[in-house]
Formats: structure tokens, C-alpha cells, sequence
């Protein structure tokens, strides 16, 4: 039995089923129109110098995290590298990379599994890093932190080999708040960072990606993502993204593989064709488009590169850049204070099938419950049409007031054309 992805029931329930997931959504009526963002009941007014120093990747504290793989800096975002700890404070970074204290898949996990050794220049660089005081100081702390957290002893050296040679790294922007805030909730989402900046950010990220791979051998698929505030996983609200190697490629992937047998142009049909027919587009770059997601447990856009290249650090500037301006817009439109995660999709390296890169950002409202446990049957509390119509009207206003790029087209500015996807060109 093959249920349409997208059908309005007479009383007005929408019911969805996702072209690549499968997954069954309703959305019920009358329960649309709640509010998408609250307003944090416990905020409090900052004190002088506090905008700095509100958590452990704030650029005060840079020696909380473990040793910085690069770092930007300045307006032109000069790239350095392998920062000793001596150097941490001499300049301020835009954004920073560091491996994660607490990994998903740990050093140890691909130590003892697969038998991985770092390369001879990331040992080489624990060893001038112990050998500089303030660098040996550096891991002393993380290994006192680390232990008092798991309870293991461990020895130093072998400790900063994990924390530099690991494949689970952060990438920090360097604000917490907004600059000039006065309160803790002015906080300094992807949507408050400017259109340029949020680009560095995509492509910083997107090389790191890369290098990650290139670094852990055995290692299937690079995720990629980012979560937004508590309620959506993240520790600190302080906006970082994440980037973890794994050793298979995951259902999901697993799922669209398989379909892509049937059908290589399957995203073209099973996701931009509906969307264009069922009328989501949200908006457009040259270079990318953004859908109003369909069968998301979650509100979800999805924001596609239509460009031939596939691996995100193998897009150009400029198509990045049509992807990061309607990832940064949707961002915007969300708001601060809504949790969400922005999750990457891409071709992994051994995959051998062709398949776009896709971000998909989702509004963590909802929480499912028994319901959704015993029927599989989620509920979202906002349809798609819903959605889309939501975010046309805001990015107008955003747009106008030159908070997102002025190339992005929005809503009926869009074309069919703009739905077109070259990854299988
Ligand atoms: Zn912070």
C-alpha cells in the first residue's frame, strides 16, 4: 500500500508521510497556531565583563576546552593553526575548532575497534605541546575535568593524544550574546551572525568536515550538525556546531541508498518535484533552494545545494554561499529562542552513488509521547503550507529590514526552475 506523502482530510487534519524516511505525521487542527518561540522565563541582566566568560566556550576560558585545532581571526579571517596554549589569548578567535571533551565516538572506541594510531604529525604536535609548560599545565586540567567526570585515571600523554587526535571535533563562534547585550537571553543564534559571517562558519565547517575524513580512515560517514539551545541537545548556549566520524553510514543513509537504486534523480523527484507541486517552496539562492520539509516529526525546512558538486567542502564559494544564505535566513526567521537542530546530509565518501548535500533544520516544539510510542504516528503541530507560509511572510520582513542576504528570493519569487537539482547531472 502507497499512501500519498501529503493529503489534507476533509476536517482539515493534515496527514504526511517523508519521500525518504517514511515517516508518518498528522497534524492536527486547531492545534497549529501556537506560538513558535516563548520567551526565557529566567533571564537576568548581565554583569560588566560577563559577555565573555558565560560558559566554557566562551573566549575567556579558552583553556577549558581541549588544545585548538585552528582558529580564524580578524576581519579577514586569517586561518592559524595548532594553537599552543601559550598563544590562546593573544588573539581573539571568530571561530575556533577543538576536539570534543565529551566524544560520541571516543579515541578509544576507534583505538581498541579498529586499531587506529594517529598520524606521526598529530603525535608529533602532543609532544610540543606537553613539552611547552603552559600546553602540559593545559592537559593536566582536561585530565583532572575528564577524570572527575568518568572517574578514570589516566595517563597524560596518552590523554592529549585522544583530546588532539580524536575524530569528534567543535566548531565555537566566538560570541555567546550579541555584542552590546545587556541581557543572558540576547543571545547569538546562526540567525544574529550576518550573512558573511555565517558563510565562514558553513565553510569552516565544511573543511573540517573534510579533514576529518581524511584523518580517520575507518571511518564511513561524517556527521554533521548543530544544536540549539537545551531542549535540542546542546550543553551550552553558546552557538557551536559538531562534527563526529563514524564507522557505518547509518539506516538513514542506508535507506536512500537503496532508493537511489530505483531512482539516481530520486531527490529531484521524491522531494523538489512534490515540493514544487504541493507549492512549499520557501526560497531560493543561486545555487541552492529551501522547502517547507514534509513528514518531519518536527517542523522542518530543508534546504538543498542544486549545484553538481556533492561533498560540502567541494562546493565553490559562491555555492556555498547560496547555500549558507538560506541555511543563515531560515535560521533568522526561526527566531533565538526556538531549539533546533541543523543536521547535514551528504554523499559519504564510499558511497559511489551520486546524492546532493541538504541542511535540514528543525524546530524542536513538540516532545513525542505515548501516542507517538505506541502508533508511530507523530504529531507535528505545524503543517507544511503552514510553515512555508509563516517563513515567506517573515524572511519579507527580514529581507526589508537587511537583517539576511539580499539575494535570497523568497515565497512566489521562486521559480520551478529554482527546484532544479544537478547533483545527477
Ligand atoms: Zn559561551
Amino acid at each position: 500500500m502507497s499512501l500519498p506523502p501529503l493529503r489534507r482530510l476533509p476536517d482539515g487534519t493534515v496527514k504526511q508521510v517523508g519521500p525518504l524516511t517514511g515517516t508518518r505525521v498528522w497534524t492536527i487542527p486547531g492545534r497549529a497556531n501556537r506560538p513558535l518561540a516563548t520567551a526565557r522565563p529566567d533571564a537576568r541582566a548581565l554583569e560588566s565583563g560577563e559577555h565573555t566568560r558565560l560558559c566554557a566556550f566562551c573566549q575567556d576560558r579558552y583553556l577549558e576546552t581541549t588544545p585548538e585545532k585552528e582558529r580564524l581571526v580578524g576581519d579577514s579571517y586569517e586561518r592559524i593553526g595548532r594553537v599552543a596554549a601559550s598563544a590562546l589569548q593573544d588573539s581573539v578567535a571568530e571561530f575556533r575548532r577543538f576536539g570534543n571533551l565529551y566524544e560520541i565516538v571516543s579515541a578509544e572506541y576507534w583505538r581498541t575497534n579498529h586499531d587506529f594510531q594517529p598520524a606521526a604529525d598529530v603525535v608529533a604536535w602532543v609532544d610540543d605541546y606537553l613539552a611547552d609548560p603552559a600546553g602540559r599545565a593545559h592537559i593536566q586540567a582536561l585530565v583532572a575535568t575528564r577524570s572527575a567526570a568518568n572517574g578514570a585515571s589516566a595517563d597524560l600523554r596518552a590523554t592529549a593524544l585522544d583530546l588532539i587526535g580524536g575524530s569528534h571535533d567543535v566548531i565555537v563562534a566566538r560570541r555567546h550574546v550579541r555584542d552590546g547585550a545587556t541581557r543572558d537571553d540576547e543571545l547569538a543564534s546562526s540567525g544574529e551572525l550576518t550573512p558573511d559571517e555565517h558563510a565562514v562558519y558553513m565553510t569552516f565547517t565544511a573543511r573540517a568536515a573534510r579533514e576529518i575524513a581524511d584523518s580517520q580512515p575507518y571511518a564511513a560517514y561524517v556527521s554533521v550538525f548543530q544544536n540549539w539551545l537545551r531542549p535540542a541537545g546542546a550543553s551550552f548556549e553558546h552557538l557551536h556546531k559538531q562534527i563526529v566520524a563514524i564507522d557505518e553510514y547509518g539506516p538513514q543513509t542506508e535507506r536512500e541508498l537503496a532508493l537511489l537504486q530505483e531512482d539516481p534523480r530520486l531527490y529531484q523527484h521524491a522531494v523538489a518535484d512534490l515540493s514544487v507541486r504541493e507549492h512549499l517552496i520557501v526560497a531560493a539562492t543561486d545555487g541552492a533552494v529551501a522547502f517547507a520539509g514534509i513528514g518531519h516529526r518536527y517542523p522542518a525546512f530543508e534546504v538543498y545545494s542544486t549545484c553538481a558538486a556533492q561533498h560540502p567542502a567541494d562546493h565553490s564559494a559562491s555555492e556555498l554561499r547560496a547555500v549558507s544564505d538560506l541555511v543563515h535566513a531560515l535560521h533568522a526567521v526561526t527566531g533565538v529562542l526556538v531549539p533546533t537542530n541543523e543536521e547535514w546530509h551528504y554523499q559519504p565518501r564510499r558511497a559511489g552513488v551520486p546524492m546532493p548535500w541538504r541542511v535540514v533544520i528543525k524546530a524542536r516544539l513538540s516532545i513525542a509521547a505515548g501516542f507517538e510510542g505506541g502508533t508511530k504516528v507523530y504529531v507535528n503541530t505545524i503543517d507544511p503550507w503552514t510553515l512555508r507560509q509563516r517563513a515567506v511572510d517573515d524572511l519579507q520582513h527580514l529581507r526589508d529590514a537587511g537583517r539576511i542576504s539580499a539575494d535570497v528570493r523568497i515565497g512566489d519569487e521562486c521559480t520551478p526552475a529554482d527546484a532544479r537539482l544537478h547533483y545527477a547531472d
